[in-house]
């Protein structure tokens, strides 16, 4: 066995729902050879893999009967610098919010409303993690992957990753790509995305007179501060459902009996409903069952209070999607990746 192999290792740690479960096998990988290393011998002994970064969008349903290869790895880069035009690189398991600040602190613009995102540099992909109006595809520039059926590495332009909303290429193909690089096309020129939430209220309280992407970005950090539990406090991984986004019609229905439903209509008279806003006006808000609940303030965080399990997570956030169907007609999508 390769040496930096554990056996029965808990997991508590790796996941911010802070489940304690076991993975069979655990290994970190620092670079490509360790990555290509941990699945050459992984595949030797016929043992899936599952990938993991910071754990902030996992929910562990029971003990991983697999090598758990958490990645490790850590290196950030401007790649090309065309002064107005900036192209940075970091490795897959750069913390995603240090590497935020390292960005701004390069006089660089572009990421600062996706501050205080947990979790890491390779995992933001798979979902086109977004906050605040900003996604990654809004600024990606490309990213290396290594093909985990043919043990090849590949390049992804912006087109070929297909990202969509919390979705992309890599999260409907589970187990197939493994990000080791991503870029990003930034700027020195700010092009603040303001309009979204209390941001700009937020940066007018903190009396910010000239916006910087520093300021935008100190301003959502406190924004996010003061609604989102802190996962060292209270386990959580960020929003639980997704918001749904529905026909005109079904919005219209909803509108007719609940006149202040919160809902967004899309460029393609689609019309995205606030999940939390369905959630609480259910009466979940606060809701808890022996350590798993819903959060008192914000209805999109399911928490763990200390020792549930994924299970009872999972039963609850099951129990949430069947009220919502039956009371608005409206299917929750699980945004967490559940093992
Ligand atoms: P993990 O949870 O470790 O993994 C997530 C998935 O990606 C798993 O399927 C894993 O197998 C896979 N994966 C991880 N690394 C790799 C890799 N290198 N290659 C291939 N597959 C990989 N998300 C948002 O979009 N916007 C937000 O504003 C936001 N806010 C949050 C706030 C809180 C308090 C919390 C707890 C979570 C929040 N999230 C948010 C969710 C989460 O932080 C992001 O989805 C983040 O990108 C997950 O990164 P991670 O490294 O923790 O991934
Ligand atoms: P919020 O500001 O209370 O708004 C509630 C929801 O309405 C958000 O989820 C957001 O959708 C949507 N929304 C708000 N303003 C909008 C606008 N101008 N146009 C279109 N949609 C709008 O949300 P919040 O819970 O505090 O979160 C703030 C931001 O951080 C959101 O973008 C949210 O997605 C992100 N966030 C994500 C996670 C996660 O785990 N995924 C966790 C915490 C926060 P969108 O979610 O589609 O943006």
């Amino acid at each position: 066995m390769t040496t930096n192999w554990q056996e029965r290792v808990s997991l508590k740690p790796y996941n911010t729902f802070g489940i304690d479960v076991l993975a069979r096998y655990f290994a970190q990988a620092h670079d490509d050879d360790e990555v290509r290393q941990a699945l050459a011998e992984a595949g030797a002994r016929q043992l899936p893999v599952l990938v993991i970064g910071g754990g902030s969008n996992l929910l562990l349903t029971g003990d991983i009967d697999a090598l758990v290869l958490h990645m490790a790895s850590r290196g950030r880069r401007l790649l090309c610098d065309e002064g107005e035009r900036v192209v940075v690189e970091a490795e897959a398991g750069e913390p995603w919010h240090p590497f935020v600040q390292w960005s701004l602190e390069q006089g660089l613009c572009g990421l600062e409303n996706l501050s205080l995102i947990p979790g890491t540099v390779g995992a933001a992909p798979m979902q086109n993690v977004g906050a605040y109006g900003v996604e990654i595809k809004d600024v990606f520039a490309g990213l290396t992957a290594l093909d985990r059926q043919t043990g090849e590495l590949r390049d992804f332009s912006l087109e070929e990753c297909d990202f969509g909303y919390r979705d992309s290429l890599f999260k409907r193909e589970p187990g197939r790509w493994l990000i080791l690089r991503v870029r990003f096309v930034l700027g020195r020129s700010l092009n603040a995305h303001l309009d979204y939430g209390p941001v700009r209220q937020r940066l007018a309280e903190q009396g910010v007179e000239t916006v910087t992407a520093k300021a935008i970005s100190a301003a959502i950090c406190s924004i996010r501060r003061e609604k989102l539990p802190d996962p060292a406090e209270l386990g959580n991984a960020g929003s639980f459902f997704k918001n749904p986004v529905v026909t005109g019609a079904l919005a219209e229905r909803i509108r007719a009996q609940y006149p202040n439903v919160v809902a967004y209509p899309q460029a393609d008279g689609q019309v995205k409903l606030a999940a939390g806003w369905l959630i609480e006006q259910a009466g979940w808000k606060g809701h808890r069952e022996g350590d798993a609940g819903v959060h008192r303030l914000q209805s999109l965080v399911l928490v763990n209070y200390g020792q549930a399990s994924g299970a009872q997570l999972h039963a609850l956030a099951q129990r949430i999607q069947a009220d919502i169907l039956e009371r608005f007609g409206v299917t929750l999508e699980m945004e967490p990746n559940l093992y």
